[in-house]
This record gives structure tokens, C-alpha cells and sequence, in this order.
């Protein structure tokens, strides 16, 4: 494989995280071909060359990058990337699908001769502007070859986690599912704090220096909660998305699942309780 640099590269899906990604390799001198679903005009970053379709990227690109919302839009966009091959010689989908959706992308591209990378990320919107983010990606090892100075642009940590697609998504699951219940969790704790007279910024404060302390309370509660702007950039929508692909894989591989169910079902309610918010207003949501 040619190392992308030199070749154009195309990026699908400009949302809270594909817009700052895209933006980020654009900086780091890639020449990006993109085009969103909801308008890539107002979307694209300075420097991205503007796509009239997924074809019209497919044409143009070698490796093409994915950040779209989920395994059923993911596979439509496969399908017309491997109906449209070109010159794509593999697709980095930096999407949250699950583990069934990441094969099944892997086999329609496959019959196509092109490489599939499950390759989701951690690190938020906040992670996604700062270029911090981390990617685990699954496949092929020889097929990230010449892909690390994109990683880079976007990402603090690479990990290749396994060679079967869907690993990476495994991983990226189960990460989440201990985001979600140190956010819900945190959440309980804090309503009991208030309950007790205690002040917000006071729990906080000793919690993130002893042994409760964990990403809602170092990251989301000062930064988003206690600040009553809820703006992580994360839909709670998206959240309770992956909690339900968690919990669908976790009964495939007959694994434990007590928490996990507890806390899907907390999330599926705030999802319904309050469509279209931002995944800090758990706090708001558990604490009534
Ligand atoms: P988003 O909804 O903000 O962005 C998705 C973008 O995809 C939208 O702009 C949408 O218009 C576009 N799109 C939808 N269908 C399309 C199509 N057929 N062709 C082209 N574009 C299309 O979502 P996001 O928050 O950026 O998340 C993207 C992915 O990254 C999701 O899978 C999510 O689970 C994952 N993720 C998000 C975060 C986060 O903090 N936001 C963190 C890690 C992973």
C-alpha cells in the first residue's frame, strides 16, 4: 500500500467527530476529498475538497475514512464504495457499529478486493479537536501500512488490537459500557452528596483526589455538570446506541452482563426521557 500522503484520501461522515478528524489531517497536509449525507458544504473544513457523493469520494480516494452514525448507514456506504471501487484500495471506519456490522462491512468490501479497518476511537469531541483521540483498530496488519502519520493527526494512541474485524469494536463496547456506568454511577453518588447538604464542586473535589475518582467525575461532571453547559458533543442517543450493541454482543459470547443491563436500561429511558440531548444530561436525568 502507498502511504496516503502522497495519494488523495477521503473522509465520509462530518459530524461532531468526523468534522474536527477531517479538519485534523487537513492541517496535517493530506489532501481530503469528503462529502456528508447532510450537507458537506457547510460542513467540510478549510482545505477538505468538497464530494457530491460517496462515488464521487470513491473515485478520488485510495483510503477512505468512515465517522458515521451506525452499522445500518455504515453498510449502505460500504456497499456503494465496493459498487464504485475506483482505485480504494481500503476503508477505515472510525464509526461505533458493533461487532456484527464491522464483519458484515468487512465482507461486502472483500468481495470488492478492499481492505476494511474497524478502527473506532475514544476521546470525544474534545478529543476529536485536539487530535488526542485514541484508535483501536482491527484487521489485517499489513493493511495499516503507510496509515501512521494519519493516525497521528488524529490520534494520541493507536492500538492494533487483533486481526478479525469486529475486535476493534469489542473493545470500543466495552470501553463505553465503563464510561456509561462511571457517568451513571457518578451521577447517583453525586444526588446522594447534594441529599446531605454537601455542595457539588466540594464531592468533586475530594472524590478526584481519592479512590472514587473515575472520567465523569475528573472530565464531565467539572467540565460540563457543575458548569450546567452539557456540551460534551456526545448525543445521548449515540450512547444509548452503544450500550444496546454492548449488550447484543455480551449475550453472542455468553458473558456476564448484570451491570451492563442495568445500565443499558438507564440509558434506553434517558434517550426516550429527553430526545436529542447532550449524554451529560444523565446527570440531570438520575438526579430528577
Ligand atoms: P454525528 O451524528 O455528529 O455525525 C455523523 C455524520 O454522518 C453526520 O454529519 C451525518 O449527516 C453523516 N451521515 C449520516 N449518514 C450519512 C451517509 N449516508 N453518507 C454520508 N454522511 C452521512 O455523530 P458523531 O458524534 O460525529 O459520531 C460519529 C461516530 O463516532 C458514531 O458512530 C459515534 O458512535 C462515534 N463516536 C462518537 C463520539 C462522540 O463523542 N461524539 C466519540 C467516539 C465515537
Amino acid at each position: 500500500m502507498m502511504n496516503p500522503k502522497s495519494n488523495a484520501i477521503g473522509f465520509i461522515g462530518l459530524g461532531q467527530m468526523g468534522g474536527p478528524m477531517s479538519a485534523n489531517l487537513a492541517k496535517a497536509g493530506f489532501a481530503l476529498a469528503a462529502f456528508d449525507a447532510a450537507g458537506t458544504e457547510e460542513r467540510a473544513p478549510d482545505g477538505v475538497t468538497v464530494a457530491g457523493s460517496v462515488a464521487e469520494v470513491a473515485g478520488a480516494s485510495e483510503s477512505i475514512f468512515l465517522s458515521l452514525p451506525n452499522g445500518t448507514i455504515v453498510a449502505e456506504v460500504v456497499a456503494e464504495i465496493a459498487g464504485n471501487p475506483g482505485k480504494v484500495e481500503r476503508v477505515i471506519d472510525l464509526s461505533t457499529i458493533g461487532i456484527e456490522a464491522a464483519v458484515a462491512a468487512h465482507a461486502t468490501l472483500a468481495g470488492a478486493g478492499i481492505a476494511y479497518l474497524d478502527a473506532p476511537v475514544s476521546g470525544g469531541a474534545k478529543g476529536a479537536k485536539a487530535g488526542t483521540l485514541t484508535i483501536m483498530w482491527a484487521g489485517a496488519e499489513d493493511a495499516g501500512d503507510g496509515l501512521g502519520e494519519a493516525f497521528d493527526a488524529m490520534a494520541k494512541n493507536v492500538f492494533h488490537v487483533g486481526a478479525r474485524p469486529g475486535q476493534g469494536q469489542a473493545v470500543k463496547l466495552l470501553n463505553n459500557f465503563l464510561s456509561a456506568v462511571a457517568m451513571t454511577a457518578t451521577s447517583e453518588a453525586v444526588a446522594f452528596g447534594l441529599a446531605n447538604g454537601l455542595e457539588m464542586k466540594t464531592i468533586l473535589d475530594v472524590v478526584n483526589v481519592s479512590t472514587g475518582q473515575n472520567t465523569a467525575s475528573r472530565d464531565k461532571f467539572p467540565e460540563r455538570v457543575l458548569t450546567g453547559t452539557y456540551d460534551a458533543g456526545f448525543a445521548t442517543a449515540l450512547f444509548a446506541k452503544d450500550l444496546k450493541l454492548y449488550i447484543e454482543s455480551v449475550a453472542r459470547a455468553d458473558a456476564p452482563a448484570e451491570i451492563g443491563a442495568v445500565v443499558e436500561r438507564l440509558w434506553r429511558e434517558a434517550d426516550k426521557a429527553m430526545p436529542g440531548s447532550d449524554f451529560t444530561r444523565m446527570y440531570e436525568f438520575i438526579a430528577g
